[in-house]
């Protein structure tokens, strides 16, 4: 308990951000060693404490060890990716080609703050798009002889949710693509001897979901994909789209909680917020990008190490504990 207590206090820190227009603050520098919860910057605590007791232990976001830390490691550095597209909006070759381009350099934006730490042992995670499953196999044009085309379908267990809490409109599609989940690690993580159709290579780890009629401004991130409206798909692979949402979605699958809602309501962040009233990528609206661990550092005067500390530790050495198939030691 002490050690994910640290670790999700610094996980606060690691992850704050400061308006690009405002000029950095000045602070000296603070040797820290963040070996016990008395280390943790002391402009922290009372927001580490309140994010570990109201959001981390309620919604136990760190009890799932088939987070990406762990998706990565047992993937010896490859995330494989399928598409689900509920969507009729055609794909083209070109658009498919720079999918996995588009994954990749989003991921890398989280991955970039764990290399040289704590012996990550990743230092890039190269992104694989392995299928689609699609409404429609007429929405993949020019489709080559290699790619692989899922077209069953099922009611879409989202549909009624979306319209019901505004994420989405009459449009959304009432049915969606069936998701292969033979071959979904997610779905057999524990279960060490599943063959995923003959070889492990044929898995898929997670799954971009685009839908017609979503909100562009919102999404939905788990340990096993990410769901954002079919526009912003398209717009990320064009790179007409911010990926900050997509990077936010994606947070939630290293584990990371929301930091938004009221001030200091159980499901809201801190009262008092970040120090300096800085915001954080899993604080909706409040900052654009990944702070990197440099930038952290400089803007808080603390090394950059302890900028990405155990919040991170506890992750990486939980996924590096945790071959395919298998559970990790730390709970
Ligand atoms: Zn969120």
């Amino acid at each position: 308990m002490l050690s994910k207590k640290i670790a999700a206090a610094l996980l606060a820190a690691a992850l704050c951000t400061t308006s690009l227009t405002a000029p950095l603050p000045t602070f000296a520098s603070v040797p820290v060693s963040a070996e016990t919860v008395t280390d943790i910057p002391q402009d922290y605590r009372t927001a580490c404490d309140w994010i570990w007791k109201n959001r981390i232990e309620t919604e136990r976001s760190c009890e799932a060890w088939s987070t990406i830390y762990d998706q990565i490691v047992a993937g010896n550095g490859t995330l494989q990716y399928i598409l689900i597209w509920q969507s009729y909006e055609k794909i083209t070759l070109a658009q498919r080609q720079n999918l996995s381009k588009m994954l990749e350099e989003a991921v890398n934006k989280w991955n970039d703050c764990l290399v040289g730490y704590d012996e990550w042992p990743i230092d890039h995670v190269n992104v694989k798009v392995v299928g689609y499953a699609v409404l429609d196999e007429s929405c993949i044009l020019d489709r080559q002889p290699d790619e692989v085309v899922y077209t069953q379908t099922t009611n879409s267990w989202l549909h009624d949710d979306m319209i019901s809490s505004g994420m989405g409109n009459s449009s959304v599609p009432n049915i969606q693509p069936a998701e292969p989940v033979d071959i979904s690690r997610y779905v057999h993580w524990n279960d060490k001897n599943w063959s995923y159709r003959g070889s492990y290579d044929n898995r898929y780890d997670m799954y971009l979901h685009g839908i017609t009629g979503m909100i562009d401004m919102g999404g939905y991130g788990y340990h096993y994909g990410q769901i954002l409206s079919d526009r912003s798909v398209l717009g990320l692979i064009d790179g007409k789209t911010s990926q900050h949402i997509l990077l936010h979605e994606m947070g939630h699958g290293f584990g990371f909680p929301d930091y938004y809602g009221g001030e200091g309501e159980s499901d809201g962040f801190p009262p008092g917020g970040f120090p300096g009233g800085q915001g954080s990528i899993m604080m909706a609206g409040s900052c654009g990008y990944i702070v990197s661990p440099q930038q952290a550092s400089k803007i808080h005067g603390i090394p950059a190490g302890d900028m990405r500390s155990e919040y991170l530790s506890l992750f990486v050495r939980s996924a590096k504990a945790s071959p395919p198939g298998g559970r990790c030691s730390l709970r």
